[in-house]
């Protein structure tokens, strides 16, 4: 199985430190680390992690706001780790991509469950996404075939199912996809 890659951005660097020794002791591999939110989004960008371990209170951009610019560009999943002071502003950090949070002191016994838990969520997610995103193709490729049935009924005077079969009969005869059939035949119409 492949190592799950784990960014860590967090400011104080003991606790950096002592995150990426429970990590890698539990086979995981911490591909980068950030001591600040700049940082963070950079090297977001870089390894493109499975998990980044994210601290709110960081220098320069903070650990929500980083976490909104990976968010909207990168679409990676983030655990938050806060002092508990900080839980209300987690609360309001409501991102499709914050998949949990975990408050300080973070202990392995804790850790390692809920990153568990938050991978399985991503994984769930990118798939519900390519779920939701191969349905939408599978309806506009049915517009387009429709679209071309009709305008081949109306131009040559077919019946649907003649104009279906013509589609069908140059799909297979040109071993293109019906769909491209129907964006000729729409092009050619136009
Ligand atoms: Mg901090």
């Amino acid at each position: 199985m492949m190592r799950k890659k784990i960014l860590i951005a967090e400011d104080e660097s003991i606790i950096r430190m002592d995150l990426k020794m429970m990590l890698e002791d539990n086979g995981y591999e911490v591909v980068g680390e950030a001591g600040d939110g700049e940082r963070a989004i950079e090297l977001a960008y870089l390894h493109k992690p499975d998990l980044i371990l994210m601290d709110i209170k960081m220098p320069k951009i903070n650990g929500l706001q980083a976490s909104q610019i990976i968010g909207k560009q990168l679409d990676l999943p983030i655990l938050i780790i806060t002092a508990y002071s900080q839980k209300e502003f987690v609360e309001k950090a409501q991102q499709d991509n914050v998949v949990g949070y975990l408050v300080k002191p973070i202990a392995e016994s804790n850790l390692i469950p809920t990153i568990e838990i938050a991978l399985h969520q991503a994984d769930k997610a990118k798939r519900l996404k390519k779920d939701i995103l191969n349905a939408h193709q599978e309806v506009e490729k049915r517009k387009l075939i429709e679209r071309a049935k009709g305008i081949l009924m109306q131009k040559r005077q077919l019946t649907e199912q003649e104009a279906y079969k013509t589609m069908r009969n140059s799909s297979m005869s040109s071993q293109l996809p019906m769909e491209a059939i129907a964006e000729e035949i729409i092009a050619a119409y136009k």
